[in-house]
């Protein structure tokens, strides 16, 4: 069988070629390589099948996106294609560039097209990871992660929200078949009914759900109208959370069972919430203390003063601020800061002390006053 041979190799244009480039090229070749300009020439028939092959997907848009994708991920045995050397001489042998053991398009039609193999890489590759048992038996169902934004006295104090998260579920109108209700269904001929299909070099193969019946080992005579044959459906489920105590930037909850819906009768899979905190215009939080920022003027700060602070819990706390206390002291509230399971924060309050940007006369005359005596005593 021969081996893979990079399209834009076989076609002698750059990765980057125009479609009229791409055009250009093929009609030049296989006008050079026909067989009939080649009587007797297995060389060029060979070569003239090769630009066929490369032109039917390079110059199909659709074909060349998906054909560029494999090509960059090395697939096909190429490795990098465009880097390996057409003289052959300076090939690795055994590593992914050599020619021997890499898989050739002709394979890749075996499995029913080279757009099946390609949707199966890159549409199934989520869904498929933990499809590793064959089909029909109980599969546990994917786990799904969300991210939830709260508000920060709601992730503070814990409490109850609603949430819309996006899940994939079985399609109620054919079960999770596939097969419009009374449809028949067949074993799917290109997995023999396994649900996974072989894919890769020697001593590198890699199974793969099945591009052909999406790994169900069957296939409906007549695909449902309502998932297109996919037997699941995307959907937005609500879901009821209640968000613990003391929850924090990136904290994560697991709702068992909350995850997409198992196969085969398999248990569903867990929903894992990530928790985002939504600023808060006054307090801000480090680990379990809630730091806040609180204005006094400078006679409070020189004389002295209580100040009513407001907690993260919703209570006032009266803070006594001494006299002489410089911009940028911090006091500690004890205990009231946020809470989480038998640890409890402090609240910090840091004063940051204005300066008055008017005065009337009579605070001129009172700050002069004490000016000059401030000047007397140094
Ligand atoms: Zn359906
Ligand atoms: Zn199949």
């Amino acid at each position: 069988m021969a081996a893979s041979k990079d399209f834009y190799e076989v076609l002698g244009v750059s990765e980057k070629a125009s479609a009229d480039e791409i055009k250009k090229a093929y009609r030049k070749l296989a006008k050079q390589y026909h067989p009939d300009a080649n009587p007797n020439d297995a060389g060029a028939a060979e070569r003239f099948k090769d630009l066929g092959e490369a032109y039917a997907v390079l110059s199909d848009a659709e074909k060349r996106k998906q054909y560029d994708q494999m090509r960059r991920l090395g697939a096909f045995g190429l490795g990098g294609a465009g880097r390996r050397s057409s003289a052959g001489s300076s090939r690795r042998p055994g590593s992914p560039g050599s020619a021997s053991g890499g898989i050739s398009f002709d394979d890749i039609q075996g499995f029913g097209g080279i757009g099946d193999i390609f949707s199966s890489i890159f549409d199934l590759g989520g869904r498929g990871k933990t499809q590793t048992s064959s089909s029909g038996g109980p599969r546990k169902g994917q786990n799904v992660d969300y991210v939830v934004e709260v508000g920060f006295e709601t992730a503070v104090k814990g409490g109850k929200i609603s949430i819309d998260v996006p899940i994939t579920e079985e399609c109620a109108t054919c079960s999770g078949s596939g097969a419009a209700p009374g449809s028949a269904v067949k074993t799917c001929g290109e997995c023999g009914g396994s649900g996974q299909v072989s894919f890769g070099q020697s001593g590198f193969a890699v199974k793969r759900p099945c591009p052909a019946c999406l790994g169900r080992g069957t296939i409906p005579e007549m695909p449902c109208a309502a998932c297109k044959g996919r037997g699941s459906l995307r959907q937005s489920r609500k879901i009821q959370v209640a968000v613990p105590k003391g929850v924090d930037d990136g904290s994560k909850l697991k709702l068992s069972g909350q995850g997409e819906r198992g196969a085969g009768g398999g248990p569903p899979g867990d929903l894992i919430l990530t928790f985002k905190v939504k600023e808060h215009r006054f307090f801000r939080r480090e680990g379990l203390d809630i730091h806040v920022t609180v204005p006094v003027n400078i006679v409070q700060a020189a004389l002295g003063t209580r100040i009513k602070v407001r907690t993260v819990g919703g209570s006032k706390v009266v803070l006594k601020v001494p006299a002489g206390t410089q911009p940028g002291t911090r006091f500690r509230i004890r205990g009231q800061g946020v809470e989480k399971g038998d640890r409890v924060g402090d609240q910090i309050v840091e004063v940051k002390v204005e300066v008055p940007d008017t005065l009337d006369d009579s605070a001129r005359e009172a700050l002069e006053k004490f000016g000059s005596a401030a000047a007397l005593r140094h």
